[in-house]
């Protein structure tokens, strides 16, 4: 194995970020740990929680603060434009401060994260530079040319990360690669067809050159609505995420793993839309969409969190609950001319869908002891 780089900068465990706000890593290693408020060993997973309108992120302050968990809330780039209103590096800004507005006020400790930044494009890369000025952690997902929709070989895939290691590390920061390419569509800036397994020797490799704790590596998860067929089950490739997680741990038992489109499927949520469809009225077509729906199964995901991956990151399993407690809310009324009633209803579902995900990871009692019963919760549109 040839090493090609100097030793890679120490993440700086001494940055102190603004009110409640901490570094992504430090949420993902307390749970690698098993570390609660009241107790240790008890390993469990950082849900990292897609955001995309202020909404989103009220509805995961509140889940949050009910069960004292830990808080991680992650930007795509298409999400910071949305919030910029078309420009990513204002989305960075106003995202964030309104996140850290709400982080002074409340009982729990708060990372944000930049998912898939690109520092391969020029566009991407002031997205990168300003997130690390901006945000508590950063991917820098350098495992796929985005412009020309190909594998980076492994050491563009180093180089460009440890770059990006260099300029985060110091300032408190952490940083999130990607090795192996994952399958699915997330976003606009992040699809692919073909999804490859991550190989262990590259793995050793890419860790020790970028310096990188958290790491995406491929097991068989994808982006996206339809993650296989229905009625077939997804099947992750488990025996490799263990051998990962020991090759890992030799170079540094703080290295975190992260599983990419870990949403699962909640049928209540999908039987709830097509009922409300159905009495809509509503084009077949979109209610057979809502049968295609797969996402992948709770077990395969606690699989994986047996093995190292402490960050799941989901998102498609809230867009759907959204989009069902949307549908609900029209069918009840569609001449309430109030647009909290809407809205209300849909934050409402919000945060049951990340209360649930929170509980099935075992995220709760983090920072102080929850607020509600966990084990009588129940999910309901
Ligand atoms: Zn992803």
């Amino acid at each position: 194995m040839s090493i090609k780089y100097s030793e890679p900068p120490k993440l700086n465990t001494n940055r102190r970020f603004a009110d409640n706000m901490i570094c992504g890593h430090h949420l993902l290693v307390k749970a690698k740990r098993g570390e609660k408020s009241n107790s240790t060993n008890e390993t469990y997973a950082v849900p990292a929680f897609n955001v995309t309108t202020f909404q989103g992120i009220n509805a995961a302050f509140e889940a949050f603060e009910t069960l004292g968990s830990s808080g991680l809330l992650a930007f795509s780039n298409s999400a910071l434009k949305h919030f910029g209103r078309g420009d990513a590096l204002s989305g960075l800004e106003i995202a964030s401060q309104y996140i850290e507005t709400l982080a002074r006020r409340t009982t729990i400790k708060v990372a944000t994260h930049l998912d898939h930044g690109d520092y391969m494009s020029d566009g991407g890369r002031k997205v990168i530079q300003g997130a690390v000025q901006m945000l508590t952690s950063v991917m820098a997902d350098n495992s796929t040319n985005k412009s020309l929709g190909t594998p980076t070989s492994l050491d563009e895939n180093i180089g460009f990360t440890r770059e990006v290691v260099n300029m985060a590390h110091p300032l408190g920061v952490s940083v999130e690669g990607e090795l192996g390419v994952l399958a699915g569509v997330e976003d606009e800036d992040t699809q692919s067809e073909e999804s490859t397994y991550t190989n262990p020797d590259e793995l050793e490799r890419f860790l020790r050159e970028t310096g990188v704790l958290m790491l995406a590596p491929t097991i068989g998860t994808k982006h996206g609505p339809n993650k296989g067929k229905p009625g077939e089950k997804v099947k992750l490739n488990i025996q490799l995420a263990h051998e990962l997680l020991k090759s890992a741990n030799t170079i540094n038992e703080d290295i975190v793993f992260v599983a990419h489109g870990a949403s699962t499927l909640y049928p209540n949520v999908v039987d709830y839309a097509i009922t409300q469809l159905g009495a809509l009225g509503s084009k077949e077509q979109d209610i057979s969409k809502w049968k295609e729906f797969v996402g992948t199964d709770w077990e395969q995901i606690q699989g994986l969190i047996g093995a190292g991956f402490c960050k799941i990151n989901t998102d498609t399993e809230n867009r759907q609950t959204y989009l069902a407690a949307l549908i609900g809310a029209l069918k009840g009324t569609a001449s309430k001319v109030d647009i909290r009633y809407y809205d209300n209803a849909t934050t409402k579902a919000l945060t049951q869908s990340y209360l649930q995900k929170l509980i099935m990871a075992g995220n709760y009692g983090v920072w102080h002891e929850p607020k509600i019963d966990v084990t009588q919760f129940k999910f309901e549109l």
